[in-house]
């Protein structure tokens, strides 16, 4: 492979997959969040900066049958383009004769964007003469986009193989990359994950994965009262995964001959319905009475996490706390957020990873007083998972 830093980009057409799925508002079709097209800005920057010129290829959404205006890349062009301060042209479709010859025009400095490449059903088949067609638009292939470095598709994965010596990790790419090994590969410690979100079977693979790296693992969210539950506790109502009760006993178990410090929350903030408008109390986690369920952590959780969490030099955060989204319920995460800053603060590495958590730190605004907020959900839990992601396998091969 290829590396971006070093690479002589001049007179050179880039291709680049961006993953710019970015929010749009169903009316005006304007951009609601363009966080993932300012991550790439890096990559695209330096590239026409070296004399090279640039062409842009994503996805929008899940178009089922063909082209759909709601999901037509036009509606990001011209963001892009002020963002970049340069214009950008735009292809009605991502291979074809106009494209083509887009694509062959473009002098250094330019900027071409090719309509959504999942217009084509042979992109998420990860059909290689379609790869092959995209391939025409580059003298050399540019990953960029964590966010679907996790599927083989045409565009993340297969395009690779056209580009033998010319295809390298894009910053935004290699950040992503840099900031996992990071946390998991480094010598520093000791290493804290804390993993929250809403169900311990979606989470238990990157569990077992993690007890044999970190050195305190606090586990919260709606997952945790399967384990309360795994230990004779009372949890009312709460969101229990009953197949995983016997699961969750074995985390703690191998917890306990790995030397993990396994951290389950001690109390927590009930509510009589699934509502922000509950009623609320405090109560020990084992002891929720019926009717009620947990929704948030204690105050007694959220001071024992701050403790593991000041004392920590690494510090991984996926899935939150309690049901954040609600204002009522939203303390736990914060408190677990502000205690990851304060840590960051005092010289250690945070990652916070993965969907919700990301969703968390960006509303507390808190995602820059952290060290590394990551891009993508679904690849950055595979990555965690220990999964070779294919569209990174495809630009080391
Ligand atoms: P995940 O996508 O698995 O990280 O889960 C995130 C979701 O878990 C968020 O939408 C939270 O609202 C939800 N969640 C967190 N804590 C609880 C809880 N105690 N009960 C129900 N859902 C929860």
């Amino acid at each position: 492979m290829a590396d971006i830093h070093t690479y002589d980009f001049a007179g050179k057409r880039a291709l680049i997959r961006v993953d710019f799925n970015v929010p749009l508002d169903k009316e005006t079709f304007e951009i609601t969040d363009d966080t993932r097209i300012r991550a790439a800005l890096p990559t695209i920057q330096h590239i026409l900066k070296n004399g090279g010129s640039v062409v842009l290829m994503s996805h929008l959404g899940r178009p089922k049958d063909g082209p759909e205006d709601k999901f037509s890349l036009r509606h990001i062009v011209g963001h892009t383009a002020e963002l970049l301060g340069v214009p950008v042209q735009f292809a009605n479709d991502c291979i074809g004769e106009q494209a083509d010859d887009m694509s062959a025009a473009l002098k250094p400095g330019e900027v071409l964007m090719l309509e959504n490449v999942r217009f084509h059903k042979r992109e998420t088949a990860g059909t290689e003469s379609f790869a092959e067609q995209l391939a025409k638009h580059g003298d050399v292939y540019v990953n960029d986009a964590f966010g679907t470095a996790h599927r083989a598709h045409a565009s993340t994965t297969v395009v690779a193989k056209f580009f033998p010596n010319d295809k390298m990790f894009g910053y935004l790419l290699e950040g992503e990359i840099k900031a996992v090994d990071k946390v998991l590969n480094s010598d520093e410690k000791p290493l804290t994950a804390i993993v929250g979100g809403a169900k311990v079977s979606s989470k238990i693979t990157i569990i077992e994965r993690l007890l044999d790296k970190v050195d305190n693992l606090i586990v919260g969210g709606g997952m945790a009262y399967t384990f309360v539950k795994a230990m004779g506790g009372e949890v009312g109502n709460s969101l229990i995964e009953d197949d995983f009760v016997p699961m969750a006993q074995k985390i703690m178990n191998d917890a306990k001959a790995k030397g993990v410090n396994l951290y389950i929350p001690t109390d927590t903030i009930i509510a009589d319905k699934f509502d922000n408008d509950a009623n609320r109390q405090e109560v020990k986690i084992g002891e929720i009475p019926e009717g009620w369920m947990g929704l948030d952590t204690g105050s007694e959780t959220s001071a024992a996490c701050r403790e593991i969490i000041a004392s920590s030099k690494l510090i991984l955060w996926n899935g939150p706390m309690g049901v954040f989204e609600m204002e009522n319920f939203q303390q736990g995460t914060k408190d677990v957020a502000n205690a990851i800053v304060e840590a960051t603060e005092k010289g250690a590495f945070s990652l916070i990873g993965g969907g919700d958590s990301v969703a968390a730190i960006n509303k507390f605004k808190l995602a820059d007083k952290v060290s590394y907020v990551s891009t993508g959900g679904g690849a950055m839990l595979e990555y965690l998972e220990g999964i070779e992601l294919p569209g990174i396998k495809a630009i080391r091969d």
